[in-house]
C-alpha cells in the first residue's frame, strides 16, 4: 500500500483545490460579465498544481529533477504565450486559440511517447501489451496527433494560408486512416511483448497524417463544428495524460476541456444541422459552388440619410452582428447605434447566429467587450419568430449567416444550415463593404432581395455616419 506522507496528503489537496479552481473558472466563463474573472480563477487553478507538482511531487522517494530546465520552459513558453496574446488582433484570435490548442495535443502526445518505453516490465510479464497502461498511452498518442496537426490545419485554413481539398476521396481515404489506427491499437495491444519504437513511431505518423487528411476537406461554413471537436480532442488526450499519472488535476482539467468541448461540437452540430459521424470522417462542406449567378439581378442602395429615417422611425429593430462587425471594430458604435435609437423610442436587439464571426461565441464575446447587456442579445430561433414584426434588420458585417440559400437551395454547401431569416423582416440594410463573399465563398441573393438595400463601406465609418446622421435629424 502507498505511504500516506504528510506531503503527498499536500499534494492531493492542492489538487482538489485546483481542480474546483477549473469547475468555478468555467462556470464563470458562462456569462461575459463573469468571463474574465473566471479565466483568471482557472488559470490560479493550473499555477498552484504547476508549482505544488514542482516542489511535492516524489518518484521512488525522490523530488522531481531537471528544475532548472523545468523552470526555463515554463518561462519561454510564459513569455511567447503573453506577448502572442498581447499583440494579438481581435480578427485573429480564432487563429490563436487553433495554434494553443494545437500545442496541447502535442503536449499529450509528447507525454504518451516518452512514456511508452517505460511502461513497467513486470506488466508487461503479467498481462503482454494488453493493459491499462498501454491503453492509455496509445489513446493519448493518437487523440494528441491528431488534434496536433488537425489544428495546424485549422489554423490556416483560418488564416486564409491554406484552401479546402474538395475531393470524394478523401473521404475514403479518412475512412480507411481511421480503420487503420484502430487497426493498429488492436494490433499492439495484442503483442505478447513490448513492441519495438518503430510501431510506436508510426502510429504516430498515422495519427499525424488523419488528422492533416481530416481537416483538409472540410470548409465553408463547416469549420466552426471542427474547431470545437479538436478542442474536445486535445481536452480528452490530456485526460488520458491524468489517468497515465493519476495526477487528478490534469485528470479534471483534460474531462473539462474534452466534455465542454464534446457539449459545443454537439451544439455545434445542432446549429449547422450536420451529423458528428459526417464531421469525423471529414465527408462534409468545402463546396464553394452553389446560389448560380443568373444575371440580371439587382442591387439596390440606401443614403444615410434614408437609412437614419427609416430607422428612427422604426419600432422594432434587430442588429445582425457577423464577421465584419469584428475587422472593423464597430462593436462600441454599434451600442452607441443602439441607445441611440432606443431614446428615440426604437426597440433594438441583437440577432446571434451560433457561427457568426470565427470562433464560437465571437459576437457574444465583441458585445459584452462593448458593454452591450445580455439581456439584448438574442439567440437566432427568438430572433426568427420575432421577424415578421421586425421593422428593420441591419445586417453589420454579416454573410453567410444571413444567406438564404441554407434555406432554397439545394445544390448549396450551406444547404441545411439554419440561418438568420433577414428577408422575412419589412426592410433589410446590410452594411459592408462591396459584393464580396463571405468565409462560405459563395453567393448572397439577400443582397439582391426586394426587400434589401445596401450600405456599403467599412462597417466603422459607416456606423459613425449614421449616427451622426440620425442625431441631425
Ligand atoms: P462571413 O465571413 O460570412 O462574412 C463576413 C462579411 O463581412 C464579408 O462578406 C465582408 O464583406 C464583411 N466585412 C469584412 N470586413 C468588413 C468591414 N471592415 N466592414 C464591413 N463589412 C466587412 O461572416 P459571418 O459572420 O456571416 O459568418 C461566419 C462564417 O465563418 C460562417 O461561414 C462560419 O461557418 C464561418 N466560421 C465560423 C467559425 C466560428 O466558430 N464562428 C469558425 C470558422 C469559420 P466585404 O468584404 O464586402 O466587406
Amino acid at each position: 500500500m502507498e505511504v500516506f506522507t504528510s506531503q503527498i496528503s499536500i499534494l492531493e489537496m492542492s489538487y482538489i483545490l485546483a481542480s474546483v479552481l477549473f469547475v468555478l473558472g468555467l462556470k464563470k466563463l458562462s456569462h461575459p460579465a463573469t468571463a474574465r474573472n473566471g479565466n483568471l480563477w482557472a488559470a490560479g487553478g493550473m499555477v498552484l498544481a504547476i508549482v505544488f507538482t514542482i516542489l511535492f511531487h516524489k518518484k521512488d522517494g525522490a523530488h522531481i529533477g531537471n528544475i532548472p530546465w523545468i523552470l526555463a520552459a515554463l518561462l519561454i513558453g510564459t513569455v511567447i504565450g503573453w506577448m502572442a496574446a498581447k499583440k494579438v488582433k481581435m480578427t485573429a484570435m480564432p487563429q490563436m486559440v487553433s495554434l494553443f490548442n494545437g500545442m496541447g495535443g502535442a503536449c499529450a502526445a509528447l507525454i504518451s511517447l516518452m512514456e511508452f518505453p517505460h511502461i513497467p516490465e513486470a506488466l508487461i510479464v503479467r498481462h503482454g501489451m494488453l493493459n491499462g497502461e498501454t491503453f492509455t498511452i496509445l489513446m493519448g498518442l493518437m487523440i494528441g496527433s491528431v488534434s496536433f496537426s488537425g489544428s495546424m490545419i485549422a489554423f490556416g485554413k483560418l488564416d486564409d494560408k491554406i484552401g479546402d481539398v474538395k475531393t470524394k476521396l478523401m473521404r475514403y481515404f479518412n475512412l480507411a486512416f481511421l480503420v487503420l489506427l484502430v487497426a493498429m491499437v488492436v494490433y499492439i495491444m495484442l503483442m505478447q511483448g513490448k513492441p519495438d519504437m518503430i510501431w510506436i513511431y508510426l502510429f504516430t505518423a498515422l495519427a499525424l497524417i488523419y488528422g492533416i487528411t481530416f481537416v483538409l476537406p472540410i470548409g465553408g461554413a463547416d469549420m466552426p463544428v471542427v474547431i470545437s471537436l479538436l478542442n474536445s480532442f486535445t481536452g480528452v488526450a490530456a485526460a488520458f495524460g491524468g489517468f497515465l499519472y493519476n495526477n487528478q488535476a490534469m485528470l479534471t482539467g483534460g474531462i473539462l476541456v474534452g466534455s465542454s468541448g464534446t457539449i459545443l461540437t454537439i451544439l455545434m452540430c445542432k446549429a449547422m444541422n450536420r451529423s458528428l459521424l459526417n464531421v469525423i470522417i471529414g465527408a462534409f462542406g468545402g463546396s464553394a459552388v452553389g446560389a448560380a449567378d443568373d444575371g440580371d439581378k439587382t442591387v439596390k442602395e440606401i443614403s444615410l440619410s434614408d437609412a437614419a429615417v427609416l430607422l428612427s422611425y422604426s419600432q422594432k429593430v434587430l442588429i445582425v452582428p457577423g464577421y465584419g462587425l469584428a475587422v472593423a471594430q464597430a462593436q462600441h458604435l454599434c451600442h452607441e447605434l443602439d441607445d441611440l435609437l432606443t431614446s428615440k423610442g426604437v426597440e433594438v436587439k441583437y440577432g446571434i447566429h451560433p457561427v457568426a464571426g470565427r470562433m464560437p461565441g465571437h459576437m457574444n464575446v465583441l458585445l459584452a467587450e462593448a458593454d452591450v447587456p445580455y439581456e439584448k442579445l438574442t439567440e437566432m430561433e427568438d430572433a426568427n419568430n420575432e421577424m415578421n414584426n421586425t421593422d428593420v434588420v441591419i445586417v453589420v458585417g454579416a454573410n453567410d449567416v444571413v444567406n438564404p440559400a441554407a434555406e432554397d437551395d439545394p445544390a448549396s454547401p450551406i444547404y441545411g444550415m439554419p440561418v438568420i431569416k433577414a428577408w422575412e423582416a419589412k426592410n433589410v440594410i446590410v452594411m459592408k463593404r462591396s459584393m464580396a463573399k463571405g468565409y462560405a465563398a459563395i453567393e448572397n441573393n439577400l443582397f439582391y432581395h426586394v426587400k434589401n438595400r445596401m450600405l456599403f463601406g467599412d462597417a466603422k465609418s459607416s456606423m459613425q455616419k449614421l449616427i451622426a446622421e440620425i442625431k441631425n435629424l
